[in-house]
């Protein structure tokens, strides 16, 4: 057979077509590392090392990872169903819940088809979208920071396969309640996912706020996304995972990247749902210093939503990359968007450094 040559005739030589959706998406920029004596505030991980039960079931885990995972996950996804009282089908795990995440835009959405999420809102939601081949339909927030959820409901068309609701919103810290919730699910059509993002939930002092695992139960187009990377403390091993119907997690079971969680993070997720009462006492020491850190910033000047997350959200605007700096240079590594700064709840140290940075900036805003 002859070989076609080699450069298309009249062109420069080309390199491999990549799909031209990928053109839409930001190429990833590696944030800086906090150096080793700043403190990391721009991530929304947990301060604290890993507890040692935790770290021992890794560390004997690690001894044998010259064989691949148990690729059903059989033991992690017994005691979530055990936990949620739900059935094993309905567990559905994966690298971090943006890897379930983006099986579940897979599983619904191709070419032609839509993807409604709040902006701003988790950046990943608009990358795995455009990643399927998908057409994202960002809804603005309101003023307040708040999902609008009226408009998100105006946004849906026959094309529409997947909500996503983020609550707490990533990066705002605002929650939705349960009552304007289930008004949201009872109005969506029965066709479309709705995914209820509940990466913080364990951060949440509202008795207003729903557990989604209660609202999926009879609803069968409703899934939860849940994580071990913020509140457990597992961010480095990604593991998250979704409660849903089971025609959604055999979909994801399809979708998924075969044996993507290593047998290292199966056995630490055990390991720290079993550890939860020492975790949970770390959570509410985080959520102790949310209270402090946001009643300093209110007693600066400072107008915040009420997060109910482990960071809090400066609306900046424009001057959110001069506050990042200002961070930086004080030895704190904070997250700059367009629309404002966010600032994870970390060590009581560097929320401190963070607060004094915020006291003199607060200063340049109204002279
Ligand atoms: C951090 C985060 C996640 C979790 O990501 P992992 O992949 O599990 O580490 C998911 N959703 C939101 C909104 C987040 O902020």
């Amino acid at each position: 057979m002859k070989r076609r040559s080699r450069t298309v005739s009249g062109t420069a030589p080309q390199g491999p077509r990549l799909r031209p959706t990928l053109d839409g998406i930001p190429t990833y920029k590696p944030g800086k590392p906090a150096g080793a004596d700043a403190y990391k505030l721009s991530s929304n991980e947990n301060p604290y090392d890993p507890l040692p039960g935790v770290l021992e079931a890794a560390v004997k885990a690690a001894g044998s990872f010259n064989r691949y995972p148990d690729m059903g996950v059989s033991e992690l996804t017994a005691e979530l169903a055990r936990r949620f009282d739900v059935p094993v089908e309905h567990i559905a795990t994966g690298t971090g819940s943006v890897g379930v995440a983006q099986s579940l835009v897979l599983s619904t959405a191709g070419p032609g088809d839509e993807v409604i999420f709040a902006w701003r809102s988790f950046e990943a939601y608009p990358i795995i979208t455009q990643v399927a081949g998908a057409t994202p339909v960002p809804v603005p927030l309101t003023a307040g920071g708040d999902h609008d959820l009226d408009a998100m409901l105006a946004a849906v068309t026959e094309r529409t396969r997947l909500i996503f609701v983020c609550n707490p919103n990533n990066p705002t810290g605002n929650v939705i309640h349960r009552a304007e919730l289930e008004r949201f699910l009872d109005a969506v059509p029965a066709e479309v996912l709705v995914v209820v993002d509940e990466a913080y939930i364990e951060f949440i002092r509202d008795p207003e706020v729903p557990n989604g695992i209660d609202l999926y139960r009879d609803r069968p187009n409703v899934c939860v996304l849940r994580t071990f990377s913020k509140a457990y403390g597992l961010a480095g091993l990604r593991v998250g995972f979704a409660v849903a119907h089971e025609p959604v997690a055999n979909a994801l079971r399809k979708t998924a990247v075969p044996f993507g969680v290593t047998q290292i993070a199966q056995d630490a997720a055990v390991a720290s749902l079993r550890a939860e009462e020492a975790l949970m006492v770390r959570v509410d020491a985080l959520v102790e210093e949310r209270a402090r850190v946001v009643a300093g910033l209110r007693a600066q000047g400072w107008e915040i939503p009420d997060s109910q997350a482990n960071f809090v959200w400066l609306g900046l605007g424009e001057r959110s990359q001069e506050f990042a700096a200002a961070c930086a240079a004080a030895g704190v590594i904070v997250r700059p968007f367009p629309e404002g700064v966010r600032i994870s709840i970390g060590e009581a140290e560097g929320n401190t450094i963070f607060l004094s940075v915020a006291e003199a900036f607060r200063k340049t805003i109204d002279g």
